[in-house]
């Protein structure tokens, strides 16, 4: 590693350790005796641990299974983008999800948005939450001819987004505060009122709440090795030999845990992070994708008194098609070219991002099944889609419509092949 990287370490850490060290992570036991409830989560991500709240204020009795330690999974190592400006974009996802799709898809992630929000105000958790703007940019230099043609497109997925129902418009002239380097930028489809959070900070504030909730419980360094769904209950195996009897099971692992046909439906790609110093104030507090392919992705974090860090992320590839570019340094040159205030880079890491065919999630009933429930398939949009699960999930199991249910039912069996 070049002169980025004095300060980061060899072994990659996200940034979100910098405030909340995997130390002050709460611990709970691992199970040592058969129990049941009501619902059986398996998994302490943003799916589980969003599933666990809307089902534990529904008044649900609720088990919580995790294999490693809570937060162990992406969702401790995401970037803290909340939007509803989705990566594949509306043209794609209208093409693929007609006549309403993709209306329920930008309802449904901006709700996730809110919900954060409000989860928020009704527990008082102090988690840097602040909604914020998103701005999507040609990756093409101002005076190429490749950038209007591309500023073309991006004008087109922003009326596609409004239509959607989404605050979108482009913006000719436009330009990003801070974004002051030889790289320069120029002209912006702007998104309102996105989200930008610490994640491990709200994670774990909810699940603080939960613990102190009567009807909740969770067990970590427990694998769930098996689900089998009985006439009237679901049985959870577990690596410890105990069982979980629960009415309703929800497989929130991120990849499903069983066989299923959802796994033949994705790709799985590898996408990389590094949070760079600086100075406060001197970059927008905003979130910024460009036209790449893959696309680079910016937010920002809090560092200390003086600085902030900015997480730049992106260089995706599919799992086990890496090859010897060094993607973090990569990261960094992007970084240095556009914000000249960009400084040492503290943090690099990466994780597994899962792309459906279809751009959407898979939540809801495992094919053939009445009480075991799934939530994978993040698209790179894995905070609202975990979000939006946990409603999904328990409308579901508390016997209540839910128009997104079809949009992300895991049997819709859109193939491309
Ligand atoms: C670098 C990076 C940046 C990202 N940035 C963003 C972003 O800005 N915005 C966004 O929306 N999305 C982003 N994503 C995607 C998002 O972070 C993920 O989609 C989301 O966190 C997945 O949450 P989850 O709860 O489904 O899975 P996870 O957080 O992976 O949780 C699954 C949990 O299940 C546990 N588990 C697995 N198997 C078992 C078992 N058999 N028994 C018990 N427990 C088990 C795991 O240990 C894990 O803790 C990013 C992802 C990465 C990697």
């Amino acid at each position: 590693m070049t002169e980025h990287f004095p300060n980061a370490f060899r072994e990659t850490e996200p940034v979100w350790v910098h405030q909340l060290p995997n130390s002050k992570y709460p611990r709970f036991p691992s199970l040592d005796h058969d129990i049941e409830t009501d619902v059986c989560i398996i998994g302490s991500g943003i799916a589980g641990i969003s599933a666990a709240y809307e089902l534990i204020t529904g008044g649900k009795r609720v088990t919580l299974l995790e294999a490693q330690h809570v937060l162990f999974g992406e969702s401790g190592r995401t970037s803290g983008h909340l939007s509803n400006a989705l990566d594949d974009g509306y043209i794609e996802i209208e093409k693929r999800h007609k006549p309403n799709g993709a209306k329920l898809a930008a309802e449904s992630h901006t709700w996730a948005i809110d919900r954060v929000a409000h989860i928020i105000r009704t527990l008082d958790l102090d988690c840097e939450f602040r909604y914020v703007p998103a701005y999507r940019v040609s990756k093409f230099l101002p005076g190429d001819l490749k950038h209007e043609a591309d500023n073309k497109k991006i004008s087109k997925g922003a009326d596609y987004a409004r239509d959607a129902g989404v605050d979108a418009v482009f913006q000719k002239g436009f330009s990003v505060s801070g974004w002051d380097g030889d790289f320069s930028q120029e002209d912006a489809a702007v998104f309102a009122a996105q989200g930008a959070f610490h994640p491990t900070k709200y994670l774990l504030g909810v699940l603080e709440w939960l613990k102190a909730h009567p009807n909740f419980q969770c067990f970590a360094d427990t694998r769930a090795t098996g689900v089998d769904e009985g006439r009237n209950k679901v049985i959870v195996w577990t690596e410890q030999g105990y069982n979980i009897t629960a009415k309703d099971v929800v497989e929130a692992t991120c990849i499903p845990l069983q066989d299923s046909s959802i796994l033949a439906e994705i790709s799985y790609c590898r996408t990389y992070c590094i949070a760079i110093r600086v100075p406060k104030g001197s970059v927008e507090d905003c979130l910024i994708y460009d036209t790449d392919d893959p696309h680079k992705y910016v937010c920002l974090t809090a560092c200390d008194n003086k600085n902030d860090y900015l997480i730049v992320g992106g260089c995706d590839h599919k799992v086990g098609h890496q090859d010897s570019l060094d993607r973090f340094e990569i990261l960094a040159t992007w970084a240095c070219q556009r914000f000249t205030h960009a400084g040492t880079v503290d943090y690099h890491w990466s994780g597994q991002i899962l792309e459906p065919v279809d751009h959407m999630a898979f939540i809801g009933k495992k094919e053939w099944k009445m009480h075991t429930y799934v939530i994978t398939g993040d698209s790179g949009n894995g905070l609202t889609h975990g979000i939006l699960a946990g409603r999904l999930v328990a409308d579901g199991i508390e016997g209540r419509e839910n128009s997104w249910a079809a949009l992300y039912d895991p049997s819709r069996m859109t193939s491309a092949a």
